[in-house]
């Protein structure tokens, strides 16, 4: 089902997952083992993020050889089987950043011959470029992968494919509640939002924040400039002490100081999580209050912290 569809036909707010594929090697079994906690909360659909590849040159036999290694599994193939044994909802990330515009139509016709509804169309965090001519066939920013997807939801590919049908799928792209970090102000980036949604986006999932105040201003100026769509509260489950540094540096978020004086007063493990875990449920429950149409958990694939907040909230 389309995730715009599940946002109108839920009568309660609707709770979603987002898991990072494991690393290689990895069987299906024990990545399934992990999910199955995850799913019996029932989420509506479980996103899967996807990473680019590392391209680089090396010496082989004395010649130079292009080699492409990939350090997770594939968020497609994780994504179908996800959607066999689960009956989920799947939700690939699909970035622009290392991958063509041949390479992504392939990969978005592939979703949709196994019926995949939904995808995130983001333009990646990874290297700038993969080098070589290749470059000059990607889609350079996330409003440019929405255009074409939604040149592919008109029957319109980039050669012509006699007798394929339209694809039909429902696209979200990520919005910044603390604005992108490489945007000079929260204008500007609001104003490349929309550039999304104008290119046909239908939904949108936040970076992750943990100042619930930040999120209301920033819904309400997407709205007050047109931006209409659902907006899905990214939330990430702290869980860790080490949390209140390293997700700050990574994410370019803030963690507000009521919330770490709550958890740093804490030194043992065991308090720090229990901590942890009701301050995310307090964020939980004052986002619901404030008629958020479901809640997205970056779970990044460990099940307890995402399942004990899903617990607090219900309790
Ligand atoms: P864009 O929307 O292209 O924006 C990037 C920057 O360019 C912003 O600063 C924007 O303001 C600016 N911009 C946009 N249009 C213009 C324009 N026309 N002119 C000038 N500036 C412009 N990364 C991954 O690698 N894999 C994932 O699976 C992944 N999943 C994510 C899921 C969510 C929900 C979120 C919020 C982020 C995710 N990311 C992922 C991270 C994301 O790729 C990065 O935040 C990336 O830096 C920006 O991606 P974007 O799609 O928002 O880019």
């Amino acid at each position: 089902m389309k995730i715009t569809d599940l946002v109108k036909q839920s009568s309660k707010p609707f709770i979603s997952i987002e898991i990072i594929p494991p690393r290689k090697g990895v069987k299906l079994e024990t990545m399934f083992a992990e999910l199955e906690a995850l799913m019996r909360h029932k989420p509506a659909f479980m996103s899967v993020t996807s990473h680019a590849h590392e391209w680089s040159i090396e010496k082989v036999d004395g010649r130079d050889v292009e080699r492409m290694k990939h350090k997770r599994l594939d968020t497609n193939a994780i994504c179908i089987a996800a959607q066999a044994r689960f009956g989920v909802e799947p939700t690939p990330h699909i970035i622009c950043r290392g991958f063509t515009k041949d390479e992504t139509e392939d990969v978005l016709l592939t979703l949709n011959f196994h019926g995949i509804e939904n995808i995130l169309a983001l333009r990646g965090d990874g290297p700038p470029t993969r080098g070589g001519s290749a470059d000059a066939f990607a889609n350079e920013r996330a409003a440019d992968l929405v255009e074409q997807i939604q040149l592919m939801n008109q029957g319109v590919y980039l050669d012509p494919i006699e007798n394929a049908d339209k694809t039909d799928f429902c696209i979200g792209v990520a919005g910044y509640p603390e604005k992108h970090f490489e945007a000079p102000d929260m204008k500007t980036d609001l104003a490349n939002l929309h550039r999304k949604v104008h290119a046909g986006a239908h939904f949108i999932i936040t970076q992750m924040f943990f100042d619930n105040e930040a999120f209301y201003r920033f819904r309400d100026e997407a709205s007050k400039i047109g931006i209409n769509v659902p907006i899905i509260p990214g939330i990430k489950p702290l869980y860790k002490r080490e949390h209140l540094d390293v997700l700050p540096k990574i994410f370019h978020i803030k963690i507000p100081q009521t919330v770490r004086d709550s958890i740093e007063r804490f030194s043992n493990p065991d308090d720090v999580y229990k901590a942890s875990i009701e301050a995310s449920v307090a964020q939980c429950k004052d986002l619901l209050a404030h008629g958020v149409p479901g809640i997205h958990f970056y779970s990044m694939s460990v099940a307890k912290p995402t399942s004990d907040v899903l617990k607090g909230i219900k309790s």
